[in-house]
C-alpha cells in the first residue's frame, strides 16, 4: 500500500511544494501537484529524483567522536565520563562510535569547560540555512544565551548577505518584494548575475513561459552567455566586476533623459536631489565610458536601451550571486534598489526586486537571527558578533576555542580553505550536525547524525518569503537538529524544555513578528500553497505597498561610485599578461556542496566532477586538463571543455565537489560590508597538466 504525503523540496530557495509517494517507509516517487503554487506542477531534476540520499548507506546513524579528542581530554574528563568512555565502540583508526547520551554529555562537558575557562566569546556557531526555522532559532539562542556568545552566523555569509544589507539600507527589508508569479504580471524582466535555469529552475520556467507567451521582454546581464540569453531581447555580456558600473549607468540614463517617476519619488522617497546631483557628475556613470573598453563597445548603446525600457515599463529585477559575490556586492544591490525607487518599479504587482536566495531556508535562518548583527526579526544585536571570516581570524589568534556547525560545510563552501584548515586545527572543540561525513564533519571532534528535511516537521522560508510547513515523509529514529541542541543545553543549563517542534515554533512566533499569525494549524491548512510573511490574519504577497520598512517609511536613495579595477582596468591599460579571469556557479543536478545530491546517484552520475568551461578561442593555449593557481592555493587538476558561451581570456567552473579544491584559490577579498567572498571574479594562473 502506498501513501501520498505533501511537503516542501529540500534543495534550493525556490521552495517547491512536493508530494511524495511512500511505501514501506521509503520514498518511491516525488511529484508536484498541478495546483502547486510554487511548483506550478513541475519540479526540477533535484526535486523529482534527488531523494535517494535519505536511505543512503553513508548516512551518519550514530554519533562519532574522534579518538584523538578522547585521548587529549581523557585526563580532565569527569569520573563518570571516564567510566562511560569504555562504552565507545571502535569504528576505524580515527573514530569511535558513541551512544547519543554519551556524545551529548561529552559535548556539554567540554562546552561548559571552555565557557568557564575562556568565557562565552570563545565559542562560535554557524549554520541553520539547510534546516528548519525552529532549529535555526534554537541554534542562535543556544549561542547567545546558553554559551553567552554573540558569534552566530549562517551560510548567507557566502551568498545573499549583501542583498540583506543593500535592501535594508534602501527599502528597509532584506527580502524579495513580490511572488514569483508576478513575472506574469510584469512587462519587462531584468535577470542580472543569475544563471536561473541552473540554480533556480522552477523560477526560470516562469520566465521562459512568459517570454514565449510574449507577455514580457527579457534582459540578461551576465559575464557570459547563459541558457536564458537566447530568450533575451538584450543579452548584455559584460566585463567582470562591472555590475555596479552598469547599474549606475542605467540610473544615469534615466535621470539624464527625465524618465524617472517624479510622483513616486516625491511621495515615497528621500535623498533624491543629492543622488541625482552626484550621479550626473560621476564620469563613470556615463555609458560612453564603454567606448574605450575593447570588446564591450556595444554596451554604449545597449545600456541606455535597457534603461529606457526598464523605466517606461512595469519591470522586475531578479538577481543571484553574480551580483552579491563581489567586493561591491552590497553597493550593487543598493544600485538595484535605486533603480526601482527611481522608476516606481516597486510596491505593486508585476514590479519589484527579487533576490534569488540559495539554500532552502537561508531566508528563514536570517529571519530567526542566525546572523552576528541581527537577533530574531532583524532586531539589532545587543552585542555584535563575528562574521564567519572573522571567526577564522579569531581561531588563528586563539581567542575562539570552540565551534558548532549545523549543516554548513565551511571546510568546502567558504573561500581560502588553506587558511580555514589552519584556523579549525587551532580549536579545542569542533562539533558538527550533518547527514553525511563531509569535509567539516571529517575535521570535527564530535559529529551528530541528524534527521534530513524529509524526516521531520518544521517551517522553511523560501526566496519569496513563503513559509512552508514540512512534515515527515518517512520515519527516522535520528534526532532533529533542535533536539541535539536541547539535549546538550539540558546538560549545561536545563532551560530548553521543548518536546515538539510545534512548541518551539510557538516561541519562535512570539519573538519573530513576521511569523506571528502563522501557527502550525494555519500553515498545515495552507501546506501546499504556503504563506508569505509578514503573516497576521492573512499573508502578504507584496511588500512595501504603502510605505517602506525604513525608520521614516521612505525609500532611501544610496549612491555608491564604481571604483576602477580588475579586468576593466586591465583592458583600459592594455595589460595582457596571459592570465585568466575565473567565475564560478552551479549546475542543475547539484546544490552548493552537493551535500545531498552527491548521495543521490541519479543526480551525481550526471555530474560527478567539476569541469572548467573555456572559450574556443583559447583552445590553442589551454590543454584539456589544467590546474588553477593563485597566491592562496591551487585546485586539483580539472577537465576543460571549450565552448562558445565563454569570452576569450575567461573561465567558468562549478564548486560542487570538495575534491576539486576550487575554494582553495580564493582569498579574503570580499564585500566591504558583509565579507561575502568575491567568488565571481578571480584572476588565476593556469598550469597545464
Ligand atoms: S527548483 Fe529548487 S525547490 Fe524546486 S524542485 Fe528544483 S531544487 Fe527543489
Amino acid at each position: 500500500m502506498t501513501t501520498d504525503i505533501s511537503s516542501v523540496c529540500t534543495y534550493c530557495g525556490v521552495g517547491c511544494d512536493i508530494t511524495a509517494v511512500i511505501q514501506d517507509n521509503k520514498i518511491t516517487k516525488i511529484y508536484a501537484q498541478n495546483d502547486g503554487v510554487v511548483s506550478r506542477g513541475k519540479l526540477c531534476i533535484k526535486g523529482k529524483y534527488g531523494y535517494d540520499f535519505v536511505d543512503s548507506p553513508n548516512r551518519i546513524r550514530s554519533p562519532r567522536i574522534k579518538k584523538s579528542f578522547i585521548e587529549k581530554n581523557f585526563p580532565y574528563l569527569t569520573t563518570e565520563l571516564k567510566a562511560r568512555s569504555k562504552t565507545l565502540k571502535e569504528l576505524d583508526d580515527i573514530w569511535y562510535e558513541s551512544s547519543y547520551e554519551y556524545a551529548t554529555s561529552l559535548v556539554a562537558w567540554k562546552l561548559d569547560q571552555i565557557k568557564t575557562t575562556y568565557g562565552g566569546e570563545a565559542f562560535c556557531a554557524t549554520g541553520g540555512a539547510r534546516t528548519s526555522c525552529e532549529s535555526g532559532w534554537l541554534f542562535q539562542r543556544f549561542t547567545r544565551l546558553t554559551m553567552s556568545s554573540p558569534h552566530i552566523d549562517n551560510c548567507a555569509r557566502v551568498c545573499h548577505s549583501p542583498s540583506l544589507k543593500g535592501l535594508k539600507t534602501t527599502i528597509g527589508e532584506g527580502a524579495a518584494t513580490n511572488p514569483y508569479d508576478d513575472i506574469f504580471k510584469s512587462e519587462f524582466l531584468i535577470v542580472i548575475g543569475s544563471n536561473t535555469t541552473e540554480a533556480h529552475p522552477i523560477v526560470a520556467n516562469r520566465m521562459i513561459e512568459a517570454v514565449r507567451d510574449k507577455s514580457i521582454d527579457l534582459v540578461v546581464i551576465d559575464v557570459r552567455d547563459i541558457h536564458l540569453s537566447k530568450y533575451a531581447i538584450y543579452n548584455a555580456v559584460i566585463p567582470y566586476e562591472a555590475n555596479l558600473l552598469i547599474l549606475n549607468m542605467m540610473a544615469y540614463v534615466i535621470l539624464n533623459e527625465n524618465l524617472y517617476d517624479s510622483r513616486f519619488i516625491l511621495n515615497r522617497c528621500s535623498g533624491f536631489e543629492e543622488y541625482k546631483e552626484v550621479i550626473l557628475n560621476d564620469p563613470f556613470a556615463n555609458p560612453n565610458f564603454f567606448e574605450n573598453i575593447s570588446g564591450y563597445e556595444y554596451l554604449v548603446e545597449m545600456i541606455p536601451s535597457i534603461a529606457r525600457e526598464y523605466a517606461k515599463r512595469k519591470s522586475m529585477i531578479f538577481w543571484g550571486l553574480g551580483i552579491t559575490e563581489h567586493i561591491d556586492g552590497s553597493k550593487a544591490v543598493m544600485a538595484l534598489a535605486n533603480l526601482a525607487l527611481l522608476t516606481g518599479n516597486i510596491s505593486k504587482a508585476g514590479a519589484g526586486l527579487m533576490p534569488l536566495r540559495g539554500q532552502n531556508n537561508v531566508q528563514g535562518a536570517c529571519d530567526v537571527g542566525c546572523l552576528p548583527y541581527y537577533e530574531p526579526d532583524y532586531k539589532d544585536a545587543t552585542k555584535v558578533g563575528l562574521m564567519t571570516p572573522d571567526m577564522m581570524d579569531a581561531m588563528l589568534k586563539g581567542s575562539i576555542k570552540a565551534m558548532y556547525v549545523m549543516g554548513e560545510d565551511i571546510a568546502h563552501i567558504h573561500p581560502n580553505q588553506n587558511k580555514i584548515n589552519s584556523a579549525l586545527s587551532n580549536l579545542e572543540l569542533l562539533v558538527t550536525q550533518e547527514l553525511f561525513m563531509n569535509e567539516i564533519a571529517n575535521k570535527s571532534d564530535v559529529v551528530f547524525g541528524v534527521k534530513s528535511a524529509y524526516e521531520k516537521t518544521g517551517v522553511y522560508v523560501n526566496a519569496m518569503r513563503r513559509l512552508h510547513l514540512s512534515q515527515p515523509l518517512v520515519l527516522s529514529d535520528l534526532p532533529d537538529d533542535w533536539e541535539v541542541l536541547r539535549d546538550i543545553e539540558n546538560k549545561i543549563c536545563g532551560e530548553f524544555n521543548y518536546s515538539s517542534s510545534e512548541e518551539l515554533w510557538d516561541d519562535v512566533r512570539s519573538e519573530v513578528s513576521r511569523f506571528a499569525g502563522a501557527n502550525y494549524m494555519k500553515l498545515s491548512k495552507h501546506r501546499s500553497k504556503g504563506m508569505q510573511w509578514p503573516i497576521d490574519k492573512s499573508d502578504t504577497p507584496i511588500l512595501h505597498l504603502d510605505s517602506f520598512k525604513t525608520d521614516d517609511g521612505l525609500g532611501h536613495f544610496q549612491y555608491n561610485r564604481y571604483t576602477l579595477r580588475g579586468q576593466i582596468k586591465e583592458i583600459l591599460d592594455g595589460v595582457d599578461d596571459g592570465s585568466f579571469y575565473l567565475t564560478t556557479g552551479r549546475t542543475l543536478v547539484h546544490y552548493n556542496n552537493s551535500a545531498q545530491s552527491k548521495e543521490s546517484p541519479r543526480l551525481n552520475d550526471k555530474y560527478p566532477d567539476d569541469i572548467i568551461l573555456a572559450s574556443i578561442e583559447d583552445e590553442q593555449r589551454l590543454s584539456n586538463k589544467i590546474v588553477l593557481k593563485t597566491p592562496y592555493g591551487q585546485t586539483s587538476p580539472l577537465e576543460v571543455k571549450f565552448v562558445k558561451s565563454i569570452k576569450k581570456g575567461t573561465l567558468y567552473t562549478t564548486f560542487h565537489h570538495a575534491k576539486s579544491k576550487i575554494n582553495y584559490i580564493f582569498g579574503d577579498e570580499s564585500d566591504e560590508f558583509t565579507k561575502t567572498s568575491k567568488f565571481k571574479s578571480l584572476k588565476v594562473e593556469v598550469e597545464q597538466v
